[in-house]
């Protein structure tokens, strides 16, 4: 092509954008084999019910990771888990609240899970004279005497976010957020939370919630519980005996504990640099969802569609589109099991990598890229405390301007946001490392969490948007004569 036709080309290409008011996107290698149609056939597949919600730690995760370790081997990658498979299975240490609990108060003697429930999974026995303090915002906290106590307190909404469209288990934990800490620490033995129409009202997700108990990793904070004051709830009625003074209440918590497996999945693009194919840029997600739950709108499975089989089919079709046009560096794309268990399988990844930790030039995480406004997204770890890497977060805000220009939010990456959100998925244990790591995500929704996260809920021309700016930042690292640096005064808030 000569210069004059490139150059008259290249008019009439600004001149269509501005007539259409699209931008041009610079071409990148490799791009153009991430489509839509993939990511959509996939995504219904991975969401499908028949995966009942792939639950971490239950036979449904490992199928879904089964499944998705066949779609790396149809996208060409290597094996990267461990004795030459795709899997790194791993062991999830369960505790659990035991039927062989009980509980007495006064004369009462309440039946587990129907008119208490457990809400500390921590062994327990407690025999002390019980103390009903009120409501709860009324306590004078700096006056009352609670050492060697059980104290019962009647829960109030004052200064609680009641919007129960998210998970409705939050609402007990914000109560006890905001007085168990201050009556624990003056030396109360144990607390009952009496139910006000709230906590009635979000009972069924936290008895389940409670059920459930405690999992981590082996040698994590969670693995082996030791005793601690119990937490109880009971329900509204209580509130008319409870109150009775001179009443012992009597509680003896005991504890089941187990193992069980869980699984990591791991393939490589591997690049043909001699030198540089030995660092990688590692793609993340995680396969696992919620299983089946306590029925909200006429289905019981949480199928996690946005979380996160979004991340998932979007990072396979990086590292795809990367194995077809490598650059210096290679991919390596890891699927971390149980994440919605604690991040377990990305702390045990850290903790046992199938590569050197110094060859991951950068991880590149995602945790639900496919809701909310279709022109909008947010990058978290691109703000200060969160930032560990100027140089990664300039490859990613640059990929988006020449990408999807999605209007980025950063409020969701301050460190006063209350939902903690960059606390909360796989991308953390690498930070905590000095690893330069981002998540990308297109934040929270009615649907987070529920069984309405389905695959006719995801909007895909989003998705594909997503992973294409995904793929661009990833391609920036790939490509670079430098792999990025790691910020010095990096510091997490905690
Ligand atoms: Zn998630």
């Amino acid at each position: 092509m000569t210069l004059k036709s490139l150059l008259t080309l290249s008019l009439l290409s600004v001149c269509f954008s501005l007539l259409y008011g699209q931008t041009i996107k610079p071409a990148v290698k490799g791009i153009e084999s991430i489509r839509l149609e993939d990511l959509k056939k996939q995504l219904y597949e991975m969401a499908d019910p028949h995966f009942n919600g792939r639950s971490a730690g239950t036979l449904d995760e490992i199928k879904a990771s089964v499944w998705f370790a066949e779609k790396m081997r149809e996208a060409g990658l290597t094996p990267a888990g461990e004795d030459g498979t795709y899997f790194q299975f791993f062991s999830l240490w369960r505790n659990q609240t035991s039927k062989q609990s009980s509980i007495t108060i006064g004369n009462h003697v309440l039946q587990l899970w129907k008119d208490v429930l457990v809400a500390q999974t921590a062994p327990a026995e407690v025999n002390a004279p019980l103390i009903y303090l009120g409501e709860a915002n009324k306590i004078d906290f700096a006056k009352v005497d609670v050492s060697g106590k059980v104290v019962a307190i009647q829960v109030v909404p004052d200064g609680i976010n009641t919007n129960i469209s998210l998970p409705e288990w939050r609402y007990s934990r914000s109560i006890h957020v905001k007085y168990g800490t201050d009556l624990l620490a003056k030396g109360a033995v144990a607390i009952i939370y009496i139910n006000d129409q709230y906590a009635e009202h979000s009972w069924p997700y936290a008895k389940e919630n409670f059920i459930r108990g405690t999992y981590d990793i082996e040698g994590g904070a969670n693995a082996i519980v030791t005793s601690k004051p119990p937490i109880l709830w009971v329900r509204k009625e209580a509130a008319e005996w409870i109150k009775t003074e001179g009443q012992v209440a009597k509680i003896s918590i005991k504890i089941e504990s187990y193992t069980y497996p869980s699984v990591n999945i791991i393939g490589k693009a591997e690049s043909k640099d001699p030198v540089l194919s030995k660092e990688y840029v590692l793609l993340s997600g995680h396969p696992d969802a919620h299983g089946i739950r306590n029925i909200i709108g006429n289905d019981s499975i949480y199928h996690g569609a946005d979380d996160n089989a979004s991340v998932n089919v979007a990072m396979l079709a990086v590292a795809r589109a990367l194995k077809k046009s490598p650059g210096k560096r290679s991919a390596l794309l890891v699927i971390h099991g149980a994440e919605e268990r604690g991040l377990l399988g990305s702390r045990w990844f850290t903790a046992h990598p199938t590569v050197p930790i110094s060859s991951i030039a950068a991880v590149l995480n995602g945790d639900m890229i496919g809701r909310n406004n279709p022109d909008s997204a947010a990058l978290l770890g691109s703000v200060p405390p969160h930032k560990n890497s100027s140089h990664l977060v300039a490859f990613a805000l640059d990929a988006n301007k020449e990408g999807p220009q999605f209007k980025l939010d950063t409020l969701w990456d301050k460190p006063t946001h209350k939902e903690g959100w960059y606390f909360r998925s796989d991308h953390l244990p690498y930070a905590r490392l000095g690893i330069p790591s981002l998540m990308y995500t297109t934040l929270l929704h009615s649907d987070y969490h529920t069984p309405q996260d389905n695959a006719a809920n995801i909007d895909y021309e989003k998705l594909l948007k997503m992973t294409q700016w995904i793929y661009r930042t990833a391609r920036k690292v790939v490509d670079a004569e430098k792999r990025p640096t790691t910020d010095s005064n990096f510091k997490l808030e905690r």
